[in-house]
């Protein structure tokens, strides 16, 4: 079936005891055995059944089965956020002495956890230039698990080559790890493109209205990691972290995302709540008509400040002088979902003008909520980073990020138009 159909019944009829049409929310932390061996052939794995919210959970389950589906994987597994997901996503297959290629333009709390805290844990993580596809091919050893990138990257924009760095990753015997919060589904789907893992911060356009946080992997199940015993000895060797479970014999191609489950899931214990999973698939319903919306409202802001005379340019990968724009025709159907950042005239000061000034759009550090928001990157999501840093990172200290929601854009353009004058105004 369709995207636009997979949102409103992917994972879900209605229940069978109660005939209830909206997913329920099964508010519970556990579930009651039948017998003693019930519960010992269900921690067996032997038969399929709930044991404890923190691994499964019916209403979750929901979640993830429909959007394994939208992304066209096997299946999925929920986390309490986006960076829960994205940890989980690498500890799965990834431990002290391995290293991870990846590129510096990263969301920024993706990009602190791969700079300072894996390299604490002894996980290297190397970062490219993501323009340059040999310096990916340079940083890849014996000991690199993975490649990792953004469909679009958070805040500059910049799309990512998905094919080719899926060739690459394949050439070296290793998955390409996509995190595709930025377009969504709707989109991208990167498994087309030869991804083998994809992962989403629900908690932005796919919970789509800024109350609940989460996050999920998708498998596509298409990595053969038994083709790689060696590299991936954890899916392929008797794991001590569950009953001595070999993950590719016992789960075939869903190895990945089964040990994803029991062992970081698990162990750590970054869990959704069954509530914020009824939330983000309320959201998900909607998914396709609100990026509709959010796309054609982007389009029409970016190309406004593009012609504006005190703006000094904007990032958008929808324009069509953008750099990004073959790489958006290619993957996203020349569609750029609805984050743009600009520089204006008069720097960091001037910008700080001009988000003070705004009257609708909110002044806060998400992206993808049905309201528009601004935030200034350099003083805030990316504080941390030291001034190098923000230069690989591709944020410049004038740089505002707007995330633009679902207003009527002549109210969006009169709030930008007076935020500009005023910041003008004020030099
Ligand atoms: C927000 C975001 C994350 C982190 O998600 P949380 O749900 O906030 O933990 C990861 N990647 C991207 C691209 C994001 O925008």
């Amino acid at each position: 079936m369709k995207l636009e159909t997979i949102v409103l019944h992917g994972g879900y009829s209605p229940d069978p005891t109660t005939k209830a049409v909206a997913v329920p929310i099964y508010q519970t932390t556990s579930y009651a055995f039948d017998s003693t061996q019930h519960g010992a052939d269900l921690f067996d794995l032997k038969v399929e059944g709930n044991i404890y919210t923190r691994m499964t959970n019916p209403t979750n389950a929901v979640l993830e089965k429909r959007v394994a589906e939208m992304e066209g994987g096997i299946g999925g597994l929920a986390f309490a956020s986006g960076m829960a997901a994205i940890t989980a996503a690498l500890l799965t297959i990834v431990e002290a002495g391995d290293n991870v290629v990846t590129t510096s333009t990263l969301y920024g709390g993706t990009y602190n956890l791969f700079a300072h805290t894996f390299p604490q844990y002894g996980i290297d993580m190397r970062f490219a230039n993501y323009r340059d596809l040999q310096s990916f091919a340079d940083r890849i050893d014996q000991r690199t698990k993975a490649i990792f990138c953004e469909s679009i990257g958070n805040p500059l924009g910049n799309v990512a080559d998905l094919s080719a760095l899926a060739e690459l990753a394949h050439q070296h015997g290793i998955p390409l790890l996509v995190d595709n919060t930025v377009p969504s589904p709707y989109l991208c789907q990167p498994f087309v493109h030869g991804a083998d893992i994809v992962i989403h911060s629900l908690t932005k356009y796919m919970g789509g209205h800024g109350n609940s946080l989460g996050g999920i992997i998708v498998d596509s199940g298409k990595f053969p990691w038994q083709q790689q015993a060696a590299k991936f000895e954890r899916l392929n060797k008797p794991d001590g972290s569950y009953h001595g479970v070999t993950f590719t014999e016992t789960f075939g191609q869903a190895a990945y995302i089964a040990r994803a489950r029991v062992v970081p899931l698990r162990n750590m214990g970054a869990a959704l709540s069954p509530l914020n999973a009824f939330l983000l698939l309320q959201g998900i319903e909607t998914l396709p008509v609100r990026m509709d919306r959010i796309c054609n409202n982007a389009l029409a802001v970016a190309t406004y400040l593009k012609q504006h005379s005190q703006v000094k340019w904007v990032n958008y990968a929808a324009l069509p002088d953008s750099p990004s724009k073959s790489l958006v025709d290619k993957y996203m159907g020349g569609r750029a979902s609805g984050i743009l950042s600009f520089g204006i005239q008069g720097g960091r000061e001037a910008g700080g003008r001009f988000i003070d000034a705004l009257k609708l759009i909110v002044r806060l550090v998400n992206i993808g909520d049905a309201r528009s928001l601004a935030c200034h990157p350099a003083s805030t999501t990316h504080r941390q980073l030291s001034p190098a840093e923000l230069e690989k990172a591709g944020v410049s200290e004038e740089m505002i990020r707007l995330s633009i929601g679902l207003e009527h854009i002549d109210d969006l353009m009169a709030d930008i138009e007076q935020a500009l004058t005023a910041a003008t105004l004020g030099t």
